[in-house]
């Protein structure tokens, strides 16, 4: 069997439990997502209560999700496989791979998620970029937490993460319809730090992963779903004010 796959067969087993009976953990889930592991480190409540409380997508997560969409609008689709055996082939320029799902197990429980863009050589992740549309410019911890999760998930599955960067783009919520992100014309994307013109701006900040940090910061994640503790809620006042659920949340510092 070659290497792609090798890995295609590993992520489909991991995702063939995804969906199975009898979940274990919290709310009788099977698997962690990474984008509800970052919002733990967001605040945990928040997790809790989506649950228990789910809500429709407010404007603001309704422009984010257009905005990742319209960056992919002239990506090509291919399939996992193909994804897979490109990311392993020898270039010379990286090859770049949109929204690629990925899986594997921490401990026995499968982790998911999606990552917004990766950058393969000869089966290296050179470069993971974690796309953010806030008011806010700056770089939260829930940011780090999910890029490196996206770092350690692609190592997990067979890929070579020794060396990988991770780069966090944060875009104001003005820049989410913004049709230079459609043909990547934005100059945010020629690899400068900081980019502003008169109808948005945007920040990118590039870092090394650290694998003995995420793996440490996955524990704590999955202790909560393993029900080893109570949601702890944010101790920050300004996400309480922002949040959806701060008219049932008993712990609501707004
Ligand atoms: S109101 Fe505050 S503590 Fe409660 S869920 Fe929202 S952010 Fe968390």
């Amino acid at each position: 069997m070659d290497i792609a796959s090798e890995i295609l067969g590993k992520y489909q087993e991991v995702m063939s439990r995804v969906f199975e009976s009898g979940g274990r953990l919290r709310f009788g889930r099977n698997a962690i997502s990474i984008s509800s592991i970052a919002q733990q480190y967001y605040c945990e409540k928040v997790v809790e209560l989506n649950h228990e409380h789910p809500l429709p997508a407010t404007k603001k997560m309704q422009q984010g999700e257009a905005g990742h969409e319209s960056i992919t609008t002239l990506a090509e689709p291919v399939s996992k496989e193909e994804c897979f055996k490109e990311a392993l082939i020898e270039r010379e320029k990286p090859i770049c791979i949109y929204e690629l799902g990925i899986a594997w197990e921490y401990k026995g429980i499968p982790i998911i998620g999606l990552v917004d863009e990766a950058w393969f050589r000869a089966g290296d992740v050179e470069m993971v970029i974690e796309r953010k549309f806030s008011n806010s410019l700056k770089v939260y911890s829930s940011y780090h937490v999910q890029a490196q999760l996206y770092c350690l998930g692609l190592g997990e599955m067979g890929f070579n993460n020794a060396d990988t960067l991770y780069r966090i783009m944060v875009l104001k919520r003005a820049c989410a319809d913004c049709p230079k992100l459609e043909d990547r014309s934005c100059d945010i994307f020629t690899n400068i730090r900081s980019y502003q013109c008169e109808k948005g701006e945007s920040m990118m900040y590039t870092y090394e992963f650290n694998k003995e940090g995420i793996l440490k910061d996955l524990e704590w994640a999955v202790e909560f779903w393993q029900g080893k503790r109570d949601a702890i809620p944010t101790k920050v006042k300004a996400k309480c004010k922002a949040c959806q659920h701060k008219g049932l949340c008993e712990f609501s510092l707004a």
